[in-house]
């Protein structure tokens, strides 16, 4: 099967009983406990839009309220970057408790750090032979592995992210090494995300890959990508169009001084891109359903079922979509009721909202594919299929493979490099873009990079 079929099972059963039920509108949810991050990413809004909050966070029992309310069988826990949130092994383990699946959206900076609390809680002789392949395979040192043996009581008795069949690491990854940390701004984290990836199958993780395609990625890039994280073993990819959403295209203007349209995708750009998405879910494990896929091809046209994927953070429930702000809600239910969803997507062809023009994100349209809204006849056959049909076997790992992966360190000689001279340019200046100095501050501001350990 292409996933766990306990989990296949609790998703199919929760769209059922609500079908059976007719409840109009239900959901998956998505949520944000902080927006602090690490790193600042190229056409992230996130960490941009809440960027005079980015100290606050959801008070834990907030969360798991939320995710009760919302009762969603599958929570995203994204940010800001998750792992510094201070009671994220809380947020996970309260999350399991309610039976709920869970991806840990992380940008892979401190996956090892976890990883290496989870070994030291649970060390024992027994654990050996696992050390013994990390620290071959470079992924801890001896200091490390001293330190896992060494764990005294309290380490045992902390609270950690142990392996489950009910939880991924969902690792951003956009690209190869040039791509990747040119679109992060900062050397090293495509290196970083690989040895997690490789650390956490050595201990019996799941992890998936979640890719955002910009107008600069390259087809044959993509694809590239997915042989190579393939090759790790890694169980399944989510992949979406990057799309210009205000908040993010304010910051492309403002901090970069890029034109928004050299970086995101329009509509025809997106079904560009993503025309051999149907022969990538035959070759690799893409998540999502194959309407959706058909969608992003440009075969079909799909409505936007945004309340299906909703996010909640440090203002309440977010509408009406991950993308855009009107608004902030108290409940899941205030936000069904209040937000006018006839308002919002592209029906037809014709977008309701100017915003949403040429957007085709997954979180607007996968549950879309999933909930038969624009339903053709054989469409749930399709979804079993692809659910239920062998997994994809992994791409054959080649020392080949690996090299043209670290296909060189960008940073410096990309969207940075371009950003820097254009915030200093007198053009920048007139337009009230930031000066160098200024934009370090952003740097420091926005995601955090003071944050680089989580506590
Ligand atoms: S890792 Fe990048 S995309 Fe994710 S929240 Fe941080 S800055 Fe945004
Ligand atoms: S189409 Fe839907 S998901 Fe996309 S921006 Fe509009 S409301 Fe949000």
């Amino acid at each position: 099967m292409r996933f766990p079929f306990a989990l296949t099972k609790k998703i199919a059963s929760h769209i059922i009983k609500h079908k059976l039920c007719k409840t109009p509108k239900f959901a998956m949810v998505q949520l944000e406990p902080l927006h602090t991050c690490n790193l600042t990413c190229t056409g992230c809004g996130r960490i941009r839009e809440y960027s005079t909050s980015l100290k606050d966070m959801v008070p834990l029992e907030k969360c798991l309220g939320a995710a009760l309310e919302c009762d969603a069988p599958m929570v995203s826990i994204c940010g800001g970057e998750p792992l510094i949130y201070p009671r994220i092994e809380e947020l996970i383990n309260g999350l399991l408790d309610q039976g709920r699946v869970i991806y840990v959206c992380t940008n892979g900076m401190f996956m090892r750090k976890k990883m290496k609390d989870y070994l030291a809680a649970i060390y024992s002789p027994e654990i050996e032979p696992k050390l013994k392949k990390l620290l071959d395979d470079k992924l801890i040192s001896d200091k490390e592995a001293e330190a896992i043996r060494a764990a005294d009581g309290a380490a045992k008795k902390k609270a950690v992210i142990r392996p489950t069949q009910w939880m991924y690491w969902n690792v951003h990854v956009d690209g190869l090494e040039f791509t990747h940390d040119l679109i992060v701004e900062r050397e090293g984290v495509f290196k970083e995300c690989v040895a997690a990836i490789r650390m956490a199958k050595i201990l019996g993780y799941q992890v998936a890959t979640n890719t955002t395609v910009y107008k600069e990625t390259e087809v044959q890039e993509i694809e590239d990508m997915f042989k190579f994280l393939s090759s790790l073993e890694v169980d399944g990819h989510t992949i979406s169009p990057g799309y210009d959403y205000d908040a993010a295209k304010k910051d492309m203007v403002k901090r970069l001084g890029k034109d928004p349209k050299a970086f995101f995708l329009t509509r025809d750009m997106t079904r560009q891109k993503f025309a051999k998405i149907e022969d990538w879910g035959k070759a690799f494990t893409i998540f999502g359903t194959v309407v959706y896929q058909e969608f992003l091809a440009g075969k079909r046209e799909l409505t936007c079922t945004a309340w299906a994927i909703p996010t909640y953070n440090i203002r309440g429930w977010k509408g009406p979509c991950y993308l855009m702000t009107d608004g902030h809600y108290n409940s899941y239910q205030e936000l069904l009721e209040k937000v006018q969803w006839d308002k919002y997507g592209v029906v037809n062809g014709k977008a309701r909202d100017p915003r949403c023009e040429h957007c085709m994100v997954h979180c607007g349209y996968d549950p879309s594919g999933a909930l038969g809204t624009n339903y053709q006849s054989g469409d749930n056959w399709k979804n079993i299929k692809h659910n239920f049909w062998p997994r994809p076997a992994a791409y054959p790992y080649s020392p080949d493979l690996e090299k043209r992966a670290f296909n060189g360190v960008s940073i410096g000689k990309g969207h940075l490099a371009e950003a820097k001279a254009a915030i200093n340019s007198p053009a920048a200046g007139a337009r009230g873009a930031f000066s160098q100095k200024e934009e370090a501050h952003v740097g420091s501001h926005c995601g955090t990079n003071e944050a680089d350990e989580p506590k």
